[in-house]
């Protein structure tokens, strides 16, 4: 209809058939049910998921997408080469970590607040609430299990919101103190 400002989520679900469901929005699996400020994490995304199963062939599809203990969680099924469900798995832990540094409601820079239900929000959009704390030195630090060659492997990183990457971390160097 004229005038009538389509949903981004809509518009998200349509550019990408090949990795969302069709059906009637916003009851689709998959269905990207975030806050607008989380538009654009999820458009990047989509482009470098799309770009993943491209290049290696295979199937994907969102099965789940929604904000839980304040950041995105994106989940999916399908049947990927390792090499693609890897690349997969890279640019969804990038969507999840920024999201928990992104305010929901405008995409600025934010934070966790709390307490009780945790929200990712800047300044202007806290509502009110307490920021979350957290230790020094630990800001946007993501721990990552990975069974590799059958060991488990604890991966340690850092996400860098301006570059929208994460970077290695020696999990030495952090500073973790008993209480
Ligand atoms: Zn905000």
């Amino acid at each position: 209809m004229a005038g009538v400002v389509r949903d981004w989520r809509a518009e998200l679900v349509e550019s990408y058939p090949d990795l969302f469901r069709s059906g009637d929005p916003p009851r689709v699996q998959g269905w990207p049910a975030v806050g607008d400020g989380w538009r654009d994490l999820m458009q990047r995304a989509c482009v470098r998921i799309r770009a993943a199963v491209q290049a290696d062939g295979g199937t994907f599809k969102f099965t789940q997408i929604k904000e839980k203990f304040g950041s995105a969680r994106l989940y999916w099924d399908g049947k990927l080469p390792p090499e693609g469900a890897a690349q997969v798995e890279d640019a969804i832990d990038l969507a999840e970590a920024r999201s928990a540094c992104t305010c929901e409601v405008c995409g600025h820079e934010g934070r966790l607040y709390g307490p009780g239900w945790l929200l990712t929000r800047c300044d202007a959009h806290n509502e009110g609430r307490q920021r979350e704390p957290i230790r020094p030195g630990m800001e946007n630090i993501f721990f990552e299990t990975r069974i590799v060659g059958g060991q488990r492997e604890v991966r340690c990183r850092r996400y860098v919101r301006e570059t929208d990457s994460f970077v290695d971390v020696d999990l030495s160097t952090l500073e973790i103190e008993e209480d």
